[in-house]
């Protein structure tokens, strides 16, 4: 995937606009264009990698990150003690459209088992 050509890193260089929720040093973390919850937060490292099939043993800390970045807009968001949902979609059965890997933060409501 070409950085220039990847939609979730414009949003991490400011090039295309995004409600930003959290950010630190390696993470962003924005509400979903179109959510499928009352919280829907997409979460995203700095660096562009496809996805977790991708992801090397170098990569630990990088996704670990993602899961602290998500427990700490649960807080932001007031869904901590309620629960919710991190799902990352990996390839065409999981439905993955955006190439640059990805934690979906859900929550504000009650969640299926299994999933569709
Ligand atoms: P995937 O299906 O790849 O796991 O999820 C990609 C998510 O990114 C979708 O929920 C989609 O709505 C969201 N998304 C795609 N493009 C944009 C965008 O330009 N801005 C925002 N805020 N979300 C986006
Ligand atoms: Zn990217």
């Amino acid at each position: 995937m070409d950085v220039e050509n990847c939609i979730f890193c414009r949003i991490v260089s400011g090039a295309v606009k995004a409600a930003v929720v959290y950010e630190d040093d390696c993470t962003v973390a924005f509400d979903d264009i179109n959510p499928r919850a009352p919280v829907h937060v997409v979460i995203i490292p700095k660096r562009h990698i496809d996805m977790v099939s991708d992801l090397k043993e170098k990569d630990a800390g990088m996704f670990g990150g993602l899961a602290i970045a998500a427990n700490r807009i649960a807080r932001i968001k007031g869904i901590a003690d309620s629960g919710y949902r991190l799902i990352t979609n990996c390839g065409k059965d999981a439905g993955q459209e955006v190439l640059h890997i990805h934690m979906h933060l859900l929550g504000g409501r009650k969640f299926a088992w299994p999933p569709g």
